[in-house]
């Protein structure tokens, strides 16, 4: 390892060039910080932005070069090193400072080291995995490939009815493919949402014509000559697929973490000024897990996000953090998901809710399922109801109430409510 005292004017490597650590770069240099920053990630591209890849990218709406988020300007005005396609394989640190090594053997020697290197798509083991037209997606080269195979196929196959594979289950669905979405739980999207929004969306992806199994065990991927041709399921199905896409959540990425010996519990556990077990390294976005004032107050205590949001506003704390500033997570986490003409957002965390109130009428496509915990709203699903997203957002950012009993009504709009509340009784 580089001497720590050779490491005083090393400055701050931060691994993962993508949300999280662009934002720790720009966050640092708007706080002042005059020091050197190296931005290192191991993909080919300048950072960009994921969400679309799913979305917009995927229906040919936008070119690949349009997701960048800053221009190489932003990195020579800023004096921000951005280094591309070096993947960094090994991390040594003292108090003080430290090296990382990346594959190519190129040295980044830091006096201060953020991890942000987000996370990866879970595998699964199935026969045929190997199979070319069986896809994952995280980031711009998968999206290419995937992109490329979805302009001549007929027939889609998605494993997993999370966020991602519903959304480009819905794309593939909308330019006239034959999709079916497999979902080994009994309902969609059930890790993010209640059973009324997962029972929304099983409609009105049926209504559009995707086919979607729930509980559907997949057994192998069929193929000829190396390229994939079907599903197989338990009950013997097999369906056609020129295009699978396996969409089965993420694992963080926390090898360097476990390198440097850094306490790791689904992602890099860090406190709420976003530091690390060894109280100098800071992690942000995807690969942290981070208190969450959203859901302490009954006794969760931490979690790990995967959104833009999160990974945005923990970088802010994290780059305060290394420079000794006061900052502490405190945001209410907050999410989009663009599924066909249906805008889901998505404000707080709905984790041990004991009401639930419904807003509307989902056979509108228009509606909100508000979320309550001891008479106290805590999180909203608004399905193309953007105002109400704001009100709930709002009341929970300033920690005004909705009373559930008013907020069925759908003739007055939900802010009026919020502004309303402390002249209610409360429950
Ligand atoms: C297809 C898709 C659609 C999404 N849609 C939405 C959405 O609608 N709304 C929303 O809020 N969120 C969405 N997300 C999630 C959102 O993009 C992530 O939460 C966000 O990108 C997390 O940022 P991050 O910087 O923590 O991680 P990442 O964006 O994953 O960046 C981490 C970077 O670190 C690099 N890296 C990791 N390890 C190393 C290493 N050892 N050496 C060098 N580089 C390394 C990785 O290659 C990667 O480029 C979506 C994600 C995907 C993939």
């Amino acid at each position: 390892m580089t001497d720590a005292t050779q490491n005083s004017r090393a400055g701050t490597l931060i691994i993962g060039n993508c949300q999280a650590g662009v934002q720790v770069a720009s966050t640092l240099r708007e706080l002042g910080d005059t020091e050197p920053i190296v931005l290192v990630g191991e993909e080919p591209h300048a950072p960009y932005q994921r969400p679309p890849l799913s979305k917009a990218f995927l229906k040919g709406e936008v070119t690949a070069d349009s997701l960048t988020f800053r221009t190489h300007d932003f990195y020579r005005d800023h004096t921000i090193e951005l280094v591309t396609r070096e993947r960094i394989v090994a991390v040594t640190r003292t108090v003080t400072g430290g090296e990382a090594v990346a594959e190519s053997g190129r040295r980044f020697p830091f006096s201060r080291l953020a991890l942000t290197t987000g996370a990866t798509p879970r595998r699964i083991p199935f026969e045929g995995s190997e199979l070319e037209g069986v896809s994952y997606l995280r980031d711009a080269s998968e999206a290419a490939i995937l992109e490329q195979r979805l302009r001549t196929a007929r027939n889609v196959v998605v494993v997993g009815g999370g966020f991602i594979g519903l959304e480009v289950a819905a794309g593939a669905r909308a330019s006239g493919k034959n999709v079916t979405v497999l979902e080994a739980a009994p309902r969609l999207v059930g890790r993010a949402v209640s059973e009324q929004t997962s029972a929304f969306y099983l409609q009105a992806h049926r209504r559009r014509g995707i086919t979607v199994v729930l509980n559907a065990q997949v057994v192998r991927f069929v193929g000829k000559h190396d390229t994939v041709t079907g599903v197989e399921l338990s009950d013997g199905t097999v369906l056609p697929a020129e295009v699978v896409l396996i969409g089965v959540g993420v694992l963080p990425r926390i090898e360097l973490a476990e390198q440097l010996g850094l306490e790791v519990d689904n992602g890099i556990v860090v406190d709420s000024r976003a530091l690390a077990s060894d109280g100098v390294t800071v992690a942000a976005g995807d690969c942290a897990n981070m208190p969450n004032p959203s859901i302490t107050s009954w006794g969760v205590g931490r979690l790990r996000l995967e959104s833009v949001q999160n990974a945005v506003e923990q970088a802010k704390v994290a780059a305060a953090t290394l420079l000794g500033m006061d900052a502490e997570y405190k945001t209410v986490p907050w999410f989009w998901s663009d599924q066909a003409d249906l805008k889901l957002q998505i404000a707080g965390l709905s984790g041990g809710h004991d009401q639930v109130v419904l807003r509307g009428d989902p056979d509108t496509e228009k509606f909100s399922v508000l979320y309550y915990r001891g008479g106290d709203i805590i999180a909203a699903d608004c399905v193309n109801s953007p105002l109400d997203f704001i009100a709930v957002r709002n009341a929970l950012h300033t920690g005004l109430a909705i009373p559930a009993a008013v907020a069925t009504d759908t003739s007055i709009p939900l802010k009026k409510l919020v502004s309303a509340a402390p002249a209610l009784p409360r429950k």
